[in-house]
């Protein structure tokens, strides 16, 4: 994809990438494809080059939840419940026909933990850090305060949890994104749009440096994948955006940067409405007495069941 390109014709070409760039972008992610947008659209001249495909790595594979952060309370990280709560509105206003508005339940059981009075304070605070998330929303939008559920409510609409020492749960809303791959190229069409040169299939092989201490960044070597020629593009600067590969990229550099990742893997599991056919409206964040959660999600008319990261 290149700047030459309208919004709606992929291009993809190598024939002028050996020139400077304000920015230079390493990773075709959610991350790196919105470093592509901000910087595009503010002017600057910005190229973003992708070992596989657009979204292959993580950004494609998520539980497919764009949340507020709930859990994140857990940790008193309020105030990144703050700004996620922010990006999901803008998100939802923004992108509708990929961001749903979607009723969650966390069910309560008497061993939960933690246990049910400081879930539904939980939920009461995530809902006030979400004080304008009605703002300048259309009536389709609109967001309802939480509310508990009753026991027998609670399996009218979610038959299948596990009713011993089940006591309710609160329903509140957040937001799904049932197709994350289209979102990201959404953000690819509009950075391209804004001037990026967008690459995918081409592997950043090492770091252009002329400073004796390798510390100064100029550029990068790639391979385009599809030829397998060789090229190199300076940039004033290079953002590192290759998600949990952030370390392999570094190694090129040849020398220790004590950066280190513990790389994980998640695992989600496609099946048949848990609630029998046309039962899956809500999804449900529950936990297990071991302490992990799981969230099972609707998605196209079947449950999604998942960790998330
Ligand atoms: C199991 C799981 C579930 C998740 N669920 C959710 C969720 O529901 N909601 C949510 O908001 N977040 C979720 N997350 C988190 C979210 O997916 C990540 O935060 C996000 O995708 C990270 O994006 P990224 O662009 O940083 O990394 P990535 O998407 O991994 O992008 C990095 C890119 O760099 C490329 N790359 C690597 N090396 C090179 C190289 N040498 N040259 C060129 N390119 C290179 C890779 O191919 C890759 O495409 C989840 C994460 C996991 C693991």
């Amino acid at each position: 994809m290149n700047s030459a390109s309208s919004a709606f014709a992929i291009q993809r070409s190598l024939n002028d990438v050996e020139q400077e760039f304000d920015v230079v972008i390493i990773g075709g992610g959610i991350t790196g494809i919105s470093v592509a947008r901000e910087a595009a659209s503010r002017g600057l001249k910005t190229i973003l080059l992708e070992r596989g495909d657009f979204g292959s790595g993580t950004s494609a594979a998520t539980t497919k939840y764009i949340h507020g952060g709930i859990r994140y309370l857990e940790q008193y990280d309020v105030a990144v419940v703050r700004e996620s709560l922010r990006e999901r509105r803008i998100l939802a206003l923004g992108a509708p026909h990929l961001v749903e508005q979607t009723r969650f339940i966390m069910p309560a059981w008497r061993w939960s933990k933690p246990p049910t009075a400081l879930i539904g304070a939980g939920v009461l605070l995530y809902d006030t850090l979400a004080f304008d998330r009605n703002l300048r929303a259309p009536d389709s939008l609109r967001i309802p305060h939480p509310r508990w559920l009753s026991r027998s409510k609670l399996l009218t609409a979610v038959p299948w949890l596990d009713q011993s020492g089940l006591q309710g749960g609160f329903a509140y809303h957040d937001t799904l994104n049932v197709h994350p791959e289209r979102l990201l190229l959404a953000y690819a069409k509009s950075s391209a749009a804004a001037g990026a040169v967008l690459l995918n299939h081409t592997r950043v092989t090492g770091f252009v440096s002329t400073s004796s201490d390798r510390l100064r960044i100029e550029g990068v070597a790639v391979t385009d994948v599809l030829s397998g020629r060789d090229y190199t593009i300076t940039g004033k600067v290079v953002v590192n955006a290759a998600g949990p590969w952030i370390d392999k990229v570094l190694e090129t550099l040849g020398k220790g940067t004590g950066v280190g990742v513990d790389r994980s893997k998640g695992v989600h599991i496609l099946t048949r409405p848990l609630g029998g056919p046309g039962r899956v409206a809500d999804a449900v964040f529950a936990r297990a007495q071991s302490g992990r959660h799981v969230i099972v999600s609707p998605w196209m008319g079947k449950s999604f069941i998942g960790p998330t990261d």
